[in-house]
């Protein structure tokens, strides 16, 4: 009997010893494939994994959505015309200007002109304040009696007569018959441009005389190019007429028609 109990206990022992060792192996192979070697590491690593995978499907979902989308062909770009078309008067008519605003019929002559030359002014306003340098001023101030194409202030560009593709109305600003028969006036707001050249104007006066001087460049190359007028044909009212200044020697000689060869041969 005694034997008996020995042996049961040793089975018994032996039963439990291998279990151990068995649980001792599942542990290795466990930690050999986890890769870790600490048992206490919670399952958070594999739950932040997976979050980020969320994460990044979030983040690239939206972009999934945009891709399909067909993407327009894009507009061939227009070559911009030296003109646009004024809605108030019809397709024979042309503008050049930012605005059309015709001045009063007793203010000019009703016949078509061609024009070979183009006639640079100062509309005369006082020097400040600068901001009052305005074409619509030159409009108002031109009032019944006189006219000229345009009027170039900070403003812009205002068109004042009707234009068309070959010939133009005519106007009455240089006072002299002959040309006004021939050519294009524009009124520049403002007086005293030659400070910008002797450097007498200040600061405020200086950027004023750069804008109106800017926009008068684009107009008149637009002009030159739809009217096939040369640089030498571009004159000052003081050319034209005894006793005028406007719109400045230097300005003009020095300034302004410097800056119109460059663009004009670019
Ligand atoms: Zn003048």
């Amino acid at each position: 009997m005694k034997r008996f109990i020995s042996v049961v206990f040793f089975l018994f022992l032996a039963i439990a010893l291998s279990g151990s060792i068995y649980q001792q192996q599942v542990t290795s192979t466990v930690k050999e494939e986890l890769n870790i070697n600490d048992f206490n590491i919670t399952p958070t690593p594999v739950k932040t994994t997976l979050t980020l995978v969320e994460d990044r499907m979030t983040v690239e979902n939206p972009t999934y959505t945009r891709v399909p989308t067909p993407t327009p062909t894009p507009t061939p770009t227009q070559v911009s015309l030296p003109y646009v078309e004024c809605p108030e008067n019809g397709e024979d008519y042309i503008c050049f200007g930012d605005y059309y605003k015709e001045l009063p019929k007793t203010g000019w002559e009703d016949n078509n002109i061609i024009p070979k030359y183009i006639v640079l002014h100062w509309d005369g306003r006082p020097e400040k304040p600068y901001n009052k340098w305005l074409s619509t001023g030159t409009w108002f101030g031109l009032g019944s009696a006189k006219s000229s194409h345009f009027g170039v202030g900070i403003d812009g560009v205002g068109q004042f007569l009707p234009m068309f593709v070959d010939s133009v109305k005519q106007s009455k600003a240089a006072d002299n018959w002959v040309f006004d028969a021939q050519c294009i006036n524009i009124e520049i707001a403002g007086r005293n441009f030659n400070a910008i050249v002797t450097e007498e104007a200040d600061d405020e006066m200086k950027t004023t005389i750069e804008t109106v001087t800017n926009f008068t460049l684009e107009l008149v190359v637009k002009l030159m190019r739809q009217y096939n007028i040369s640089i030498e044909n571009v004159l000052g009212h003081y050319q034209v007429l005894n006793g005028k200044v406007d719109p400045g020697d230097l300005w003009l000689q020095e300034y302004f028609l410097p800056k119109l060869r460059n663009l004009i041969e670019k």
